[in-house]
């Protein structure tokens, strides 16, 4: 291997090692009672414990993402079918177990579909298989370790690596995600590790649907985890985990929470979403067609 290459592979294992971490910490603000998640225990090898401030992080995290995605899902036309169709689309999603989650609370979308390197996608399939998150997925799936790959009905897994837009394409259609659907699309701590050229080549701000998104994001819909958590979790909620642990790093907390921030751009074409965001009056609307709702996290 070529020192470039040799460079490249361990920078790509240490990036998919960063899920790991994530899946470690969610599992120990589980196991302190921060929130619920009957799944994550089936993706942690060695169960550690993280300290207050991580625990309280990673909460935060998990409310700013949940809020936004229920949002979302509850969202309806007034007066209308209340059964439109949904999509969730995951770029990166590692080990993330909302699909599992939301299926537990009678919520689950009519599509979620979660994309990351083959490496990742085949060790989660290969937990899949072999737990009962099998039957979560459904007898009919089918599930290949070796192609990294989980196929059913409303939920699908598969590899892909997100520098490689040509082939983003042809996953996303090989997904069969509608795209006159309303889709939520998630990147929760992912386009930070792409170079900006790939992220840009995501986002895609050059044609009229990404200038359009430009222009939202221009409208400064970013929110940094401080104002998060402050002004819009549950006031009850954060009473609750404020409680859990014993925390005295407050000047530590603000540093490291302003320092992240949730970024959120949405088109509108149906008329859905007007009730999504932080508080009511952050929302933007914007009336351009087929610019399905995206929502970039981390
Ligand atoms: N979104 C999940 C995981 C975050 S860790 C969560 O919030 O818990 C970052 C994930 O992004 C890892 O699983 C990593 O493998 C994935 N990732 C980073 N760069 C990628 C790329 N170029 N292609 C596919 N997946 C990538």
């Amino acid at each position: 291997m070529s020192k470039l290459a040799s460079d490249s592979h361990s920078s790509t294992a240490a990036v998919q090692a960063t899920n790991d971490d994530a899946s470690a910490s969610k599992l120990s603000c589980v196991n302190k009672g921060y929130m619920k998640d009957s799944y994550i225990h089936f993706f942690v090898r060695r169960p550690v414990k993280r300290s207050p401030i991580i625990n309280r992080g990673y909460y935060a995290r998990w409310a700013a993402l949940r809020k936004l995605l229920l949002q979302f899902l509850k969202s309806e036309r007034h007066g209308e079918d209340r059964n439109i169709k949904k999509q969730i689309l995951s770029l990166g999603a590692g080990f993330d177990t909302t699909y599992f989650q939301l299926q537990e609370e009678g919520i689950a979308p009519h599509l979620y579909v979660e994309l990351d390197f083959k490496e990742v996608t085949s060790k989660k399939a290969a937990l899949i298989d072999s737990s009962q998150l099998k039957d979560k997925v459904g007898q009919a799936a089918s599930i290949s370790r070796e192609r990294g790959e989980v196929l059913s009905d409303h939920y699908k897994l598969l590899p892909v690596d997100l520098r490689e837009i040509q082939k983003l394409d042809n996953v996303i259609a090989l997904a069969e995600l509608d795209p006159c659907l309303p889709t939520f699309i998630i990147a929760e701590c992912v386009l930070i590790y792409l170079d900006p050229d790939s992220s840009r080549a995501i986002i895609h701000p050059d044609d009229a649907f990404g200038e359009q998104m430009i222009r939202n994001l221009e409208k400064a819909v970013a929110w940094d985890m401080l104002q998060i958590y402050n002004n819009s979790i549950d006031t009850r909620e954060k009473r609750r985990v404020e409680r859990l642990e014993l925390f005295d790093e407050f000047e530590e907390w603000h540093m490291m929470q302003e320092h992240y921030c949730v970024a959120y751009a949405i088109n509108d074409a149906m008329g859905l979403f007007q009730y999504i965001g932080f508080s009511n009056d952050q929302h933007v609307l914007v009336p351009s067609p087929q610019l399905p709702q995206e929502s970039e996290a981390c």
